[in-house]
């Protein structure tokens, strides 16, 4: 397998490195590098700062095959990104005659001559640098060799920018999209190592491993393995996930769900305490949900989960409402409204409310399926937020299961 080649990304600017524009820029170049078959080995955001962005060009130049960088290629006093790259390479900055030709018109519309300067110092390009021509905006872009590395200097606005990387790495995309297998319930850690010793087996694919709160996404990168190669690997990772992984194909938990319920014609009510409504907002995200949501139920007092739901006024009375007894009862009070199966939270999303026997993150789920209703206790840790949305994968989850199973 050839060693991949290695591409560094610096994004400019004191916004940046302040916090009053986000970084989108990044993970878009770092997207196109990969899709262009390079192995991004670091990306770097430094001020509007001439000394600062000089050093960084010269490092990420000596270390790698391809360094992008966006921004301070405007005209204003804090676009130094030219003059530092000049000062890094050791290349004279030249005006480039088509610039100052394009830019002269703009440039007359200023009646300061020092703003006349200005706008013409986007004209000056490095010795021997092929010049990107803006599509719109007013900064040419820049592409230079130095050593083994090709230096690309990009404006910031992404509008302006992307066009110009387009056309550096070109339309060609040398490895495959990634994959990625979506898991519920397992720890990261967990599911890296199951993935890791799949991939023992298949070379040519490198793993990453992104969590969210009870949910963990598996990516699958190509890494010389190709498509074909890319798909045996996911066949042979999700089967040592098991059952933790509910789709390959991009689709949310939520679709997940949905779609097995259409698949197995069965019609899916929710039962909501501690979630609130989350559960069913999650299923009706899904575009086409109403051919299997019947619809929910929250229920969050004692006595709306009596009138609503039918639970038992002995039961609240001898389990409370956060127990095994009450979120079985609300999962069948739910069926009994008119769908197939149900789902059913209760539990204490706190801050306050808990006890030493009931503590905040007790979350109980019933699912109930046909003539069938299994309950499952849950610790859940974080905080009210956290709980809820942890307790509203677990609950789409378990139904996942639930309709997988029977
Ligand atoms: P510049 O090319 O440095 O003059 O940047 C012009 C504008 O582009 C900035 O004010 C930002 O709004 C935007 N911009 C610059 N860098 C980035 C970046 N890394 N990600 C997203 N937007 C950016
Ligand atoms: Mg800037």
């Amino acid at each position: 397998m050839p060693e991949r080649r290695a591409a560094a990304i610096l994004t400019v600017g004191t916004e940046l490195t302040t916090g009053l524009r986000v970084d989108t820029n990044t993970a878009r170049i770092a997207a196109e590098c990969v899709a262009a078959g390079f192995r991004v080995s670091e990306a770097v955001t430094v001020a509007d700062d001439a000394g600062v962005i000089a050093a960084s060009i010269a490092r990420l130049v000596r270390a790698n095959d391809l360094v992008v960088v966006t921004g301070g290629l405007g005209p204003t006093h804090d676009d130094l990104t030219r003059e530092a790259a000049s000062l890094a390479l050791d290349l004279p900055l030249r005006p480039d005659p088509d610039i100052v030709e394009r830019l002269q018109a703009v440039a007359d519309r200023h009646k300061e001559g020092a703003a006349r300067e200005q706008v013409l110092r986007q004209a000056l390009v490095l010795e021997g640098a092929r010049v990107l021509q803006p599509t719109t905006g007013t900064a040419p872009g820049q592409v230079v060799r130095t050593g083994a590395c090709t230096l690309v200097l990009l404006p910031g606005p992404p509008s302006e920018m992307l066009p110009m990387l387009h056309e550096v790495l070109g339309e060609r995309r040398e490895t495959a999209d990634p994959v990625v297998l979506k898991c519920a319930r397992i720890t990261e850690s967990d599911a890296q190592m199951r993935a890791q010793s799949a991939l023992a087996a298949h070379p040519g694919v490198d793993l990453t491993v992104l969590a969210s709160p009870a949910l963990v996404d598996v990516v699958l990168l190509d890494a010389g393995a190709g498509r074909d190669g890319l798909v045996d690997a996911a066949h042979a990772v999700a089967l040592a996930l098991g059952e933790a992984c509910y789709s390959m194909d991009g689709a949310s938990l939520a679709e997940a769900v949905v779609r097995l319920a259409r698949a197995t014609f069965r019609t899916v009510a929710t039962a909501e305490s501690c979630t609130g409504g989350m559960v069913a907002a999650a299923i009706t995200d899904v575009p086409g949900a109403s051919d299997v949501f019947a619809g929910g139920v929250v229920a969050y007092s004692n006595a709306l989960k009596t009138a609503l739901l039918g639970i038992p006024e002995a039961t609240l009375a001898a389990h409370g409402a956060v127990s095994r007894e009450t979120a079985e009862a609300m999962a069948r009070g739910a069926q009994a409204l008119g769908a197939d199966a149900a789902v059913a939270t209760t539990g204490i999303a706190g801050p306050g409310g808990g006890t030493p026997e009931k503590p905040v993150g007790l979350v109980w789920v019933a699912v109930a399926v046909g003539e069938t209703t299994e309950a499952y206790e849950l610790r859940l840790h974080g905080d009210r937020d956290g709980v809820r949305r942890r307790a509203t994968v677990h609950a789409l989850d378990l139904l996942r299961l639930r309709l997988e199973r029977s």
